[in-house]
């Protein structure tokens, strides 16, 4: 393209709220034949809301001896009995569950973490103080917390701190914590396309928590005007199989182009693994997770209100958020270049 052209490019895209960083990514952007979506942020508003504290009943309940339950759950919201399995120790409460994960993600800023944060805070339940705490990335949190006693007298040493859990089924089993007593409570959630979070108290699985985002207005149409002119779209996200193809089913893209679970240092790889194919995909995320994807994609884009890290990484700035923009990027990037040839 023309110097000229480049310009009128340019600012037609800066005017549609289109940032492109200089010509080069102004002339790639029409031969993209994948789009690559990052679900959190991206494709959803990224804002969680805390919707479900389920209750597990420890070591005891949990394991379901003999119990016609297989799932040791019980939830004031789906008003199941228990399986008759009390504990030796004192069961903890929906309000003593949620302290123990708020305080341990106290410390975290992910999303997922100050939506239990903030939930817990709306219930007006107080959040403890937590020591040594470390994020284990694309896993959860694991914390030494002070509760004090409150949680239902279940810390059995004295000395007041006791290690939470909050996390995926890896999180729990790299810990040592089998986490298939709540497989069903956590299928049920991931099903409605929650992100389920299991907790592991001192040891023992006591609880699940789950997080609800919503669906972007104009996903579904980005998705649609997407595939309408014949390119791929796919999702790349760290989040589970189950929640990923709820949302992936809601905006319409394919569950085989669905790839979930991927881990943070690991997105990169998958964008290079679909590109190997020789597709051109441009990649599009919000975070500092998909910054290394960003800048292996033949385009990347970041979302505007996204982390500055992925700014950084990426050709293009969608400066409204909105996943109908990478139709524009595309669209612009082809009118500048069909004008001028
Ligand atoms: P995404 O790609 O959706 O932004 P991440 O790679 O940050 O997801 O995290 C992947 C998964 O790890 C999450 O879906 C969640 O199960 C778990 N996880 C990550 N951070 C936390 C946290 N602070 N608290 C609980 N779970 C977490
Ligand atoms: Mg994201």
């Amino acid at each position: 393209a023309t110097p000229a052209a480049t310009m009128v490019g340019t600012t037609i895209g800066a005017q549609n709220g289109v940032l492109f960083k200089g010509g080069d990514v102004l002339e790639r952007a029409k031969d993209v034949d994948t789009v690559v979506f990052d679900k959190t942020g991206t494709l959803t508003e990224g804002e969680m809301e805390l919707t479900d504290v389920v209750v597990f009943d420890g070591p005891e309940g949990a394991r379901a001896d003999g119990g016609e339950r297989t799932d040791g759950s019980r939830s004031s919201s789906d008003h199941r009995s228990d399986g008759g399995q009390l504990a030796e120790r004192e069961r903890l409460s929906e309000d003593d569950v949620l302290r123990l994960a708020a305080t341990a993600e106290s410390g975290s800023e992910h999303p997922l973490a100050r939506a239990i944060v903030d939930g817990a805070e709306e219930r007006g339940i107080e959040i403890g103080s937590a020591e040594s705490f470390e994020n284990v990335p694309g896993h959860g949190v694991r914390a030494t917390v002070d509760v004090s006693g409150e949680a239902g007298g279940t810390s059995d040493s004295s000395d007041g701190g006791g290690e939470v859990l909050v996390g995926n089924r890896k999180l729990l089993r790299e810990n040592g914590v089998d986490p298939d007593p709540a497989a069903e409570t956590m299928e049920r959630l991931e099903n409605e396309g929650k992100t389920a979070m299991l907790i592991a108290y001192e040891g023992d699985l006591v609880g699940v928590v789950a997080d609800a985002d919503t669906v972007k207005e104009s996903a579904k149409s980005a998705v649609s005007q997407l595939q309408a002119r014949g390119v791929d779209v796919m999702m790349l996200t760290g989040d589970n199989e189950r929640t990923a193809r709820a949302v992936a089913e809601a905006v319409g893209i394919n569950p085989e182009n669905v790839r979930a679970e991927v881990l943070p240092e690991d997105k990169s790889d998958a964008v290079e693994v679909i590109q190997d194919d020789g597709r051109q995909a441009m990649m599009v995320g919000d975070g500092v997770n998909d910054a290394p994807a960003l800048a292996v994609a033949y385009v990347g884009t970041a979302i505007g209100s996204g982390t500055d890290v992925a700014i950084e990484a990426a050709d293009v700035t969608l400066m409204r958020d909105d996943p109908v923009d990478v139709v524009k990027a595309i669209r612009i990037s082809d009118a500048t270049l069909q004008k001028i040839k």
